[in-house]
């Protein structure tokens, strides 16, 4: 799960961590007094999405002079107006996708005077099961083409959890950032704050790019990015409560409310699974007959008739699906169960595109007589590769 910038702030602020001051809005006659409650004399304007890459995105059908989600501000006035001309468009980074995300908030902060942009990042290292600190000289806008392409700019350090966080990684990162003097100190204390941070609240991502050296030679992190572990979010009702369900695609939500594994894809063949595994092993197996598969959907072990209507009509609300594939092993699941779910579902939503169903295991015959005498358009398959090629060959032709 992630959360928005001014959210992260607010964590870190708690934790003792340098940000700046700063305000949410969500309506632009807020912005104003917001920006007003702030010293100056800059102010940035932020459009908050979950989504890095917003300084350089740009906004779809943008104004001249319009230039980023990100921008600074010389009065109260320039601040408000700037918020005015977010809220509500649509932004494109290079994160979004080129679909964008609508602004339906603003966080307008305290400018700061920066003499270096440096990045820090703390990430759950899968390859050594431990978390890793991330540090480079070269933050700022362009981290993804440092480490496409100067990699040895980039400092990885793996912390022991037998040890956990001790001065000299946070030493290690303060020298790697060439910080000199009193911001060797104030970088310890930082890199220790965030490690606590980030292991109290089992987050699996905290990115700070930049974290900035001011023209004072004071420490800053001027923006922030968090990702929760979803696993581990029923500890945390606090995080769980800055969940903003209009930054998650739609069929992702809907999925999550009836406890479906589901997550979008882009290909135009639409599968019903149970079973993580066999839901795999459908998605190889449709690319090897030629088509890509339109999302993972694990609909689980023990569903019921309305969670797997449901998952069918998340399925079809899907506009590039172009062909169904509906593959069950009824072991724990019980195949006239998935037969009643999916006649019910075509039957409530109606069928725009062919659907093959293949079907094994408990009740198997019972499944294929409830298809059968439901008189709907469906085409029976007997395994797995008959059941990929027939869809493959029925929405391909
Ligand atoms: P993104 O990573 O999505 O582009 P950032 O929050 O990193 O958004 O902002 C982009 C750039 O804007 C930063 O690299 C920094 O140069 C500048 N910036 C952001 N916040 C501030 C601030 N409070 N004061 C001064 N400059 C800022
Ligand atoms: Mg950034």
């Amino acid at each position: 799960m992630n959360i928005h910038e001014y959210q992260a702030k607010a964590l870190l602020r708690s934790y003792g961590i340098p940000v700046s001051d700063g305000r949410v809005v969500l309506k632009a006659e807020e912005a104003k007094t917001a920006a007003g409650e702030l010293d100056g004399p800059l102010w940035v304007v932020k459009s908050q999405i979950h989504a890095g890459g917003r300084g350089k995105g740009s906004f779809v059908e943008a104004e001249a002079g319009e230039k980023g989600g990100v921008r600074l501000a010389k009065s109260v006035e320039e601040a408000a107006e700037f918020a005015r001309q977010m809220l509500g468009r649509t932004l494109v980074t290079v994160q979004t996708g080129p679909a964008g995300k609508q602004v339906n908030r603003i966080y307008i902060e305290d400018g700061s005077d920066i003499e270096r942009e440096l990045y820090l990042a703390l990430l759950i290292d899968r390859k050594t099961s431990r978390v890793s600190i991330v540090a480079s000289t070269e933050g700022g806008m362009d981290i993804e083409e440092v480490a496409h392409s100067t990699p040895e700019k980039i400092l990885t350090i793996t912390v022991d959890p037998a040890t956990g966080l001790q001065d000299f990684h946070g030493r290690r990162v303060a020298f790697a950032l060439q910080l000199k003097g009193a911001q060797v100190k104030q970088c310890v204390g930082i890199v220790k704050n965030l490690y606590k941070l980030f292991m109290d609240k089992d987050m699996d991502m905290l990115e700070i790019n930049p974290f900035c050296v001011l023209k004072d030679g004071s420490l800053k992190l001027l923006d922030a990015k968090m990702g929760f572990d979803g696993n581990a979010i029923y500890r945390h009702p606090d995080i769980a409560a800055l969940r903003d369900e209009t930054e998650e695609d739609p069929k992702e939500l809907a999925a999550s409310k009836f406890d479906l594994n589901y997550i979008a894809l882009d290909g135009e063949i639409g599968c019903m699974v149970n079973g993580a595994g066999l839901a795999m092993a459908t998605m190889d197996i449709i690319k090897l007959y030629g088509a890509e598969p339109a999302n993972f959907l694990d609909v689980g072990g023990g569903a019921t008739k309305e969670k797997v209507t449901e998952a069918f009509k998340i399925i079809t609300s899907d506009p590039n699906v172009k062909g169904i594939l509906v593959n069950i092993f009824g072991g724990i699941m019980r195949c006239d169960i998935i037969a009643e779910g999916v006649i019910a579902a075509v039957k409530e939503v109606g069928l725009q595109v062919p659907l093959v169903v293949r079907l094994e295991g408990t009740n198997v015959e019972l499944g294929k007589k409830i298809i059968n005498d439901s008189g709907l358009n469906v085409i029976a398959a007997d395994d797995l590769s008959d059941a990929a090629q027939k869809i493959v060959r029925a929405v391909k032709g």
